[in-house]
């Protein structure tokens, strides 16, 4: 298999030519994710139907509103086949609506609102108010190396509750969770895809990587 190499990010992460990753595009700011995704060397599928998942090596969800997500993952029949995807090993990364939508609990969300689940967390929506809450911080996550991470978070939820399968990888200074993984599995409150950020997904690409082989 030819190697490509993702030469000037920040950390080198050989991308294998052919990885297919899947963004889904619902709804939401998909178009920004699929872009980082195209730069950092991978083929980029956009996921609106089932039969779309089978040749997806993994699945970015992205910012938006969850609960809209929801209810068109259900319309579209998508929801189903996604689940059993997650349970069944499939990489996915979550940012702000998308790390709800991995939440295995969601706290205020709407009425009915169901999530994808996968990640063993309780995640609330909209923890630091409306749209005039936004707000943006540097966030330091030793598993992406040095350089400070800067967030932008919008309407964004927090981690309330890790469970013991979870793990935090970053927190605010008041200590509230704000980015977590297990296993093929990553969920961040913020949008790394709108800030020029790429580390995080190349984390996740190595994480497709050693999946798929
Ligand atoms: N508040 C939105 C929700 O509940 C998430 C906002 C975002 O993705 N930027 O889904």
């Amino acid at each position: 298999m030819t190697i490509l190499s993702v030469g000037t990010r920040p950390a080198e992460t050989p991308v294998p030519a052919g990885l297919r990753v899947g963004v889904l595009a619902l709804q939401g700011d998909f178009r920004e994710h699929a872009q980082v995704l195209r730069e950092l060397g991978a083929i980029v599928d956009l996921v609106r139907r089932p039969e779309e998942l089978d040749r997806i090596d993994g699945l970015v969800i992205p910012g938006g509103e969850s609960s809209v997500m929801d209810k068109l993952a259900r319309t579209f029949g998508l929801a189903e086949p996604l689940q059993a995807a997650i349970r069944g090993g499939l990489p996915v990364y979550g940012t702000c609506a998308g790390l709800i939508m991995l939440a295995d609990t969601i706290l205020d969300g709407m009425n009915g609102q169901q999530s994808f689940g996968g990640l063993d967390i309780a995640v609330r929506r909209n923890a630091f108010g409306s749209q005039t809450a936004s707000f943006e911080t540097d966030l330091d996550i030793p598993a992406l190396g040095e350089q400070p991470v800067h967030a932008v978070f919008i309407r964004a939820p927090v981690v309330e509750t890790v469970g013991p399968r979870a793990t935090a990888l970053a927190t605010l200074a008041d200590g509230r969770c704000v980015a977590v993984q297990q296993g093929n599995l990553l969920g961040t409150s913020f949008h790394p895809e709108i800030t020029g950020e790429y580390r995080f997904h190349q984390y996740f690409l190595q994480k497709l990587v050693a999946a798929a082989r």
